[in-house]
């Protein structure tokens, strides 16, 4: 397929913002895609190369294209970050320097579809002396072939920043739409495999009986179940009788396959991990006494192999996305896993059987050392005996607990209620928003992602503590944007500063120190709540009782 076809949908798609519309767009496009390419275009209408669970990635960032720019377009490398900075984005600024180049060519060759895949997988390949030229020239290459309008995208990809709002809904909406078969027999086909371009292809020559025989196989990640929240202790017990409870651990849930000798592990987004952590690898391959096996847990950073009292999260953070000096880390961030469940053994799919016959064969088939281990529970209908274990949780430093229905199913990628999470509130804190950064592609005229201060009363100054961005819908991030943009005082590329003025309620998981912000605190995923139009500049919440809040939850 040549590149240009793809390109005239991306721009029709960027001319919408109705998923509907989105997904009946796309939906016409598979439908003109011949099958072997069909994997392919389901990646790159959403913005991506490879799919999240594969190893590949391109990590590229905006010096290495910036230089490609400039070889291909002919200007100096100032100039392009110039256009990059009038602009406000790399593959605009692209588009501009190469019209010029267009003009002079007399004629090229056609870029097709295959060719830019063929280009971009190359460059995760290459490491070490001189692999930094030989991107630039594979990328430059690519840009040399291109028309302008093309550049614009390949630019966009390679930096990750297509953004055109094409969901994973859309393009399964989209998928079903195009070959005619149930949407709900895409949906579950997908959350098993986590494989979209396979599950389209198996839609378009099988139909619904092929995705109906969709299963889980090791080394594609499963969407994995959620958990709902629950007031407390009583009302779980209320809900499920005898429950089983389990410590919450406050880390990452990763899922680890084992097929033979191989061992791969998946975050929850379904990224692939296994190259950090070589102590799980390792222990999965002599501690699952089975061939094969998909097993889920929560990985926590802890203080040491003795004292096994957690880490904050920023800790494990930091191992997840470190990809080099990987044995440094293995010794400075130890690690351990709390292993909760079961969904596949021997291969044979276990989602479909009851919780507490996964449990059994999960303890069956897992020898346990300090740092590979179960996790804690306690089956009981006994309120006393459960809120002991729920205080003993906390005491340990862990986030609560966890409470489990012994009877119910393995249902992926879905919040059913079969597991409740309780812990103790969080409190809220009205934040005034001091700046912001213009988004990207089809949000570029809105403000997309906001600096929030903590109000310090002794000297009457705004303390940043930390950045917003997500958990807006597309209605809020315009009315943020309506209300900010009288409040502008200054602008530096796509930064805004603000006058100090609208007030946001915000939750979060959780505060941390950091060096980063004017407060000495960090939000960890900041969240909006509302917008307090009720409140002023003055009644934003001060560091103080940030401080007092992290003393209450510490405690
Ligand atoms: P939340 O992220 O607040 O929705 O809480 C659910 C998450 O808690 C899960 O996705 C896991 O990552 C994590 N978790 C920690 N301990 C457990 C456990 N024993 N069972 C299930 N999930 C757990």
């Amino acid at each position: 397929m040549d590149f240009s076809t793809l390109i005239r949908v991306y721009q029709e798609l960027e001319k919408t913002s109705s998923r509907l519309e989105m997904a009946s767009i796309v939906s016409d496009f598979l439908n003109r895609v011949p099958e072997g390419e069909l994997p392919i275009i389901i990646l790159f209408i959403r913005g991506r190369i490879f799919p999240a669970w594969s190893e590949k990635e391109l990590g590229i960032g905006n010096k290495l294209v910036i230089k490609a720019i400039s070889n291909i377009s002919g200007a100096t490398e100032a100039t392009v970050e110039n256009r990059i900075r009038e602009t406000g984005d790399t593959g605009l600024a692209a588009e501009k320097l190469l019209v010029r180049k267009a003009q002079t060519t007399l004629f090229s060759e056609k870029l097709t579809l295959g060719k830019v895949y063929e280009n971009l997988d190359r460059l995760t390949s290459l490491t070490g002396k001189g692999s930094q030229e030989k991107k630039i020239s594979y990328i430059s290459e690519l840009l040399s072939f291109a028309e302008p309008a093309e550049a614009r995208y390949i630019v966009r990809l390679i930096l990750e920043e297509l953004r055109l709002g094409v969901g994973e809904g859309i393009v399964k909406d989209a998928v079903a739409q195009a070959f005619k078969v149930d949407p709900k027999l895409v949906e579950k086909a997908y959350s098993l495999s986590s494989d979209l371009g396979e599950v389209a292809r198996i839609a378009k020559l099988e139909g619904d009986e092929g995705l109906r025989k969709v299963t889980l196989k090791t080394g594609r990640p499963i969407e994995v179940m959620l958990a709902q929240k629950i007031a407390n202790i009583e009302e779980a017990i209320g809900k499920f009788g005898k429950t089983a409870f389990e410590m919450k651990y406050d880390g990452a849930r990763i899922q680890i396959h084992k097929e033979d000798d191989r061992v791969e592990l998946y975050t929850r987004r379904l990224e692939n991990v296994t190259k950090q952590f070589p102590e799980i690898v390792k222990a999965a391959r002599e501690n699952i006494k089975a061939k094969s096996a998909i097993i889920e847990g929560e990985l926590v950073a802890i203080k040491s192999k003795k004292d096994r009292h957690p880490r904050p999260f920023q800790d494990l953070s930091r191992r997840i996305k470190r990809k080099y000096d990987i044995s440094e880390m293995v010794k400075n961030i130890p690690v351990e896993i709390n292993l909760f469940d079961l969904v596949f053994c021997e291969n044979e799919n276990k989602t479909n059987d009851e919780f507490k016959d996964r449990r059994e064969l999960l303890e069956k088939i897992i020898v346990e050392t300090d740092t590979f281990r179960l996790a804690d529970q306690i089956i009981t209908d006994n309120l006393k005996e459960a809120e002991k274990f729920y205080k003993n949780a906390l005491d340990l430093g862990h986030e609560g607990v966890m409470a489990k229905n012994l009877k119910a199913h393995y249902q992926p990628g879905s919040r059913v209620g079969y597991m409740y999470k309780i812990k103790p509130v969080m409190e809220t804190l009205d934040l005034v928003i001091m700046g912001a950064t213009w988004g990207e592609g089809r949000r570029a005229h809105w403000l997309a992602s906001f600096l929030l201060a903590v109000l310090d009363p002794d000297t009457d100054e705004f303390l940043t503590i930390g950045r917003m961005g997500t958990g807006f819908t597309d209605e809020e991030f315009k009315e943020m944007t309506e209300l900010l943009r009288g409040e502008i005082t200054e602008q530096i590329g796509k930064e805004v500063k603000l006058k100090p003025k609208v007030i946001v309620e915000v939750a979060y998981e959780e505060i941390q120190k950091s060096p980063t912000y004017a407060s000495g605190y960090a939000l960890r995923f900041p969240r909006l709540v509302r917008i307090r139009t009720d409140k002023g500049p003055d009644d934003a919440d001060t560091l103080h009782r940030v401080e007092e809040i992290l003393k209450g939850v510490a405690a």
